[in-house]
């Protein structure tokens, strides 16, 4: 049985996701055990908002003093235009994920750029540096993804998506981020490109949840000379992350992303450093993670 919390009193200060749906989301666990380790009053939930909440929703978060929220799918692009100050790197790549509520004035901040940098990095020194890149997607993830890639000098960014128009917007977006160039990329020409690239990321929501056996990169075109990342994680592999790892491909899935994001919002909202161990061995102890 869950232990019920004794700790939380009238001083303590609320932080939140926003996002539907929230229902598997790992950032309350991983954000409490933090608050906890470190004796930090806050706490955090997780509040399921439909698009038409969410303006509603933010308007809350000073009308209840709230400290500050995570802003998850599918709401880290429209939550931009609510926000009273948009740090400029969010402003630039056009997605907010973390909110900080500073004396009822709401600012915007990215750091799933932050922490799929450190990510990349755990698996490869010298970053994107260098390397070709694949990435699937369009949406907030991949606008973060993209400007990564672009900041840390990658030679080449190709960008396959479902709604090709979205690929184009992004690439087009992307030509000021960086001197790599950005190229959409047809179905027809998917799987030439994918055996050319060096680095190989899924920043769609397939493989999420119910999902979990789907890859929106085709899995038979990787081999061992790819580094494969899927934002998305889960209690399994992910088909995109097992198949890899099944070809002799270095894999890595969405978590060390998710606390490496979390740990720098971690940061916004308390001034500490973050207990990123912490957030870290907090995952492992739910054995039915899937998704943030
Ligand atoms: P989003 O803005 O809603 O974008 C969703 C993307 O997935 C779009 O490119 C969309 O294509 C594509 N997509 C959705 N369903 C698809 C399908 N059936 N077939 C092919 N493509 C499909 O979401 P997001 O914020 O970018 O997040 C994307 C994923 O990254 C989510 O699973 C999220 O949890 C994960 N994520 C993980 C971390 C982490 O820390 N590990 C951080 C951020 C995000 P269209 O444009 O055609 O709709």
């Amino acid at each position: 049985m869950q232990a019920y919390r004794t700790d939380i009193t009238a001083q303590t200060r609320l932080v939140a996701v926003l996002g539907h749906p929230v229902g598997h989301s790992l950032s309350p666990r991983m954000h409490n055990a933090a608050f906890r380790a470190q004796g930090v009053d806050m706490v955090y939930l997780a509040f399921a908002v439909l698009p038409e909440q969410l303006t509603s929703a933010v308007d809350g978060m000073k009308a209840l003093g709230m400290r500050g929220a995570n802003v998850t799918v599918p709401h880290k692009e429209a939550v931009v235009g609510l926000l009273d100050v948009v740090d400029p790197l969010a402003a630039r790549i056009g997605a907010v994920n973390t909110i900080v509520n500073e004396e009822s004035r709401l600012w915007g901040y990215n750091t799933d750029v932050e922490g799929f940098r450190s990510a990349l990095g755990s698996v490869r020194q010298a970053g994107a540096r260098g390397l070709r890149c694949l990435v699937a997607g369009a949406g907030g993830a991949a606008h973060a993804v993209v400007a990564a890639l672009s900041a840390d000098e990658a030679s080449e960014i190709w960008i396959f998506n479902r709604t090709a128009q979205r690929a184009r917007a992004l690439c087009e977006a992307a030509s000021g981020w960086g001197q790599a160039a950005c190229t959409p990329v047809a179905e027809e020409d998917l799987a030439a490109r994918i055996q050319e690239a060096d680095l190989l990321v899924n920043a769609t929501t397939v493989g999420q949840g119910l999902a979990v056996k789907e890859s929106a990169i085709p899995v038979d075109t990787i081999d061992s000379h790819h580094l494969v990342m899927d934002l998305v994680y889960g209690a399994r592999p992910t088909a995109l992350v097992a198949a890899a790892e099944k070809s002799g491909a270095i894999a890595l899935d969405g978590r060390e992303m998710l606390v490496m994001q979390a740990a720098r919002s971690y940061s916004l909202w308390t001034g500490l450093e973050p207990p990123v161990d912490v957030m870290r061995t907090s995952l492992d102890a739910r054995e039915d993670a899937r998704e943030r």
